[in-house]
């Protein structure tokens, strides 16, 4: 009889020590056993469950997988883009559909402004006709008796800006494209901010009017960035219009509807509104006036709403015409009164049941605000990604990636992009030629993402903002150390590598013996700066005596300092060290992440 077989429970993924580990298996035999099946693997090395299974079978296990537990409701909950969260949890029978909120973005002077003013122009909803147009961040046009909502801040900052406080603002963008200018390194990044943020595109191809227009060259520019025009079998909208002739505004519109029927725009009317603020602003005569875009519910005069920080009761709406209303239902841009400050531009607000609940979320929110301020936000690292990966909170690392010459984009891409460790693989967010900018940070924080420079270097502004907000600036000039970093990563065997700087030498000029406290080194700065809270090694003769002291103490005259500079003098003191002999050097250095 055959002798039954244990029961194995696999894992998807697992490295090649854990699953010698769970056979009680000597690592070395799962590798030979892996061989022989033609798999050369390190004892490290990840392998997925089919390969696992052979080897667990050849070894004479049943395997099995390992059922991985129903996502919660709270885990699905967390994984919704944040528009979506706003109505998750409703009952699906009383969503309805709401008009779809657009965003235009594109590279500057393509006529995102022109075409929304263009836009705005033709088809003012019906209520506003005869009314005063006023800016409010954005504005309602109706087509056909469908109405569209547009963000009337053309460009991704604005747009980015949002994304990174959490707030979806827009359900489609309009990429502008000038047909007699073609793809621009705008347009390149402004297709990344719409995918970044899972936002459909529809192509404004511009200027058609002009005579220099060659609209077939920017679709075949188009189609290199995978927007390949539904006319050559691709599934992009493309529409030419002309911003200052009015041709092709409707068919632009159309394009829009259509492409919103095809995605999920739907909100609850029935509920308490929540939102985005467009814009907040003090107002003379009328106090704090904010912009709101409802995004689910109604919001109705006599409302108590939170917005960032800022709380009150809604004393005043109006609508884009400057019309009084008495409500508001989702995708609908209203401005209000009666707030006790004005909130900020990307600031979600929501309406609660009292002016009590309005003080205490807003106080809840305060503290959070404090929290963060003091603790820079969670970014993501290429050595953080596997923890993250474990943990159910990243499926696949972006990457921004600049390089410094055209010839290496495609190389660099291509073989980053092909990485992949089990579940786990590399999106490139957005890729192109030339120095790290704010731009790609801002991207970057938004998305998550971690940014790969080859042969490039941040812009000073760049690595200010990287360092306030968090994101992760990575530089190679070898490619393959490149790619070795991004294979690690994803295996989760990524040390950070730490390489000690000198930042000052002093030198002991005279040793101040104090009984009780200890020798005091009494020295003279001779290059870079002395910094207290720098690491210190003592080097006597060429030789270092001690290392990796902490300072306990740096003094000018009898001032404690922070750091003393070149050619002054100063009082040194070292944790666990004071055999000072004068003569000696005192090296300060810190210690810093290299690749
Ligand atoms: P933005 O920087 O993308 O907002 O671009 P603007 O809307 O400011 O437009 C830049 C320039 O292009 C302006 O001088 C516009 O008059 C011009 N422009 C915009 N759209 C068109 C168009 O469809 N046809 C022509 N001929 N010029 C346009």
């Amino acid at each position: 009889m055959a002798k039954e077989r244990q029961i194995l429970e696999i894992p998807d993924y697992l490295t090649v020590r854990d699953l010698a580990d769970l056979m009680d298996a000597s690592p070395i035999e799962v590798m030979k056993e892996l061989i022989s099946n033609g798999i050369m693997a390190t004892i490290n090395q990840q392998i997925d469950y089919d390969t696992a299974a052979i080897v667990a079978d050849g070894m004479g296990y049943e395997p099995q997988p390992v059922r991985a537990p129903e996502p919660s409701r709270e885990e699905e909950e967390a994984a919704r883009p944040a528009w979506r969260k706003l109505y998750s949890g409703e009952d699906p029978s009383k969503l309805q559909r709401r008009p779809p909120v657009v965003t235009v973005l594109g590279h500057v002077d393509h006529g995102k402004t022109s075409l929304l003013d263009a836009i705005r122009e033709a088809h003012v909803t019906e209520s506003e006709a005869g009314g005063i147009t006023q800016h409010i961040g954005a504005y309602q046009v109706e087509l056909n008796g469908r109405v569209i909502t547009f963000l009337d801040t053309p460009g991704h900052e604005a747009f980015t800006a949002m994304r990174s406080r959490g707030a979806q603002g827009a359900d489609i963008a309009v990429l502008v494209v000038a047909a007699d200018d073609g793809v621009m390194p705008t347009t390149r990044e402004a297709v990344a901010h719409a995918r970044a943020a899972r936002v459909p595109i529809v192509v404004a191809l511009n200027k058609i009017d002009r005579p220099t227009a060659n609209p077939e060259r920017v679709k075949q520019q188009l189609a290199d960035l995978d927007l390949k025009t539904d006319e050559w079998g691709g599934d992009t909208l493309v529409v030419p219009v002309s911003a200052i002739t009015r041709q092709g505004i409707d068919d632009l519109l159309e394009a829009i509807l259509l492409v919103a029927d095809e995605t999920e725009i739907f909100a609850n009317p029935a509920q308490p509104a929540a939102g985005t603020v467009l814009e907040g602003r003090m107002a003379s005569g009328r106090g704090p006036v904010a912009t709101l875009l409802v995004q689910n519910g109604t919001l109705r005069t006599g409302d108590v709403v939170i917005a960032g920080l800022a709380s009150g009761r809604v004393k005043g709406m109006f609508d884009q015409s400057g019309k009084t209303i008495k409500e508001a239902g989702p995708s609908q841009p209203v401005t209000i009164m009666g707030l006790d400050e004005p909130p900020h531009a990307g600031d979600m607000f929501s309406a609660v049941k009292s002016v009590k609940e309005a003080r205490a979320l807003v106080e809840e929110h305060r503290m959070e605000h404090a929290a963060t301020k003091v603790r820079p936000p969670q970014a993501v690292t290429l050595e953080d990604i596997f923890s993250r990966f474990l943990a159910g909170e990243a499926k696949e690392l972006l990457l921004i990636i600049k390089v410094d010459v055209f010839g290496s984009l495609e190389p660099v891409v291509n073989s980053v992009q092909d990485i992949k460790e089990g579940d786990l693989k590399v999106r490139v967010l957005h890729a192109d030629v030339g120095d790290i900018t704010e731009n790609d940070v801002n991207l970057a924080s938004a998305s998550d993402a971690v940014i790969i420079g080859f042969n490039v270097e941040a812009d000073s502004a760049a690595q200010r903002v990287a360092e306030s907000v968090g994101v992760e600036i990575r530089t190679y000039n070898i490619i393959y150390k490149l790619i070795e970093s991004v294979e690690l990563a994803l295996k989760g065997m990524l040390e950070p590598v730490y390489e000690d700087r000198t930042v000052g030498v002093a030198e002991v000029r005279r040793v101040i013996r104090l009984p009780r406290l200890g020798n005091i080194a009494g020295s003279y700065v001779l290059e870079g700066t002395a910094r207290r809270n720098a690491k210190a090694r003592v080097v006597r003769g060429g030789q270092t005596i001690h290392e990796s002291a902490n300072i306990s103490s740096l003094k000018r005259f009898d001032e404690d300092v922070r750091e003393v500079r070149t050619d002054f003098e100063c009082g040194i003191r070292l944790s666990n060290f004071d055999a000072f002999e004068e003569g000696d050097r005192i090296e300060f250095y810190v210690r810093e992440r290299v690749n």
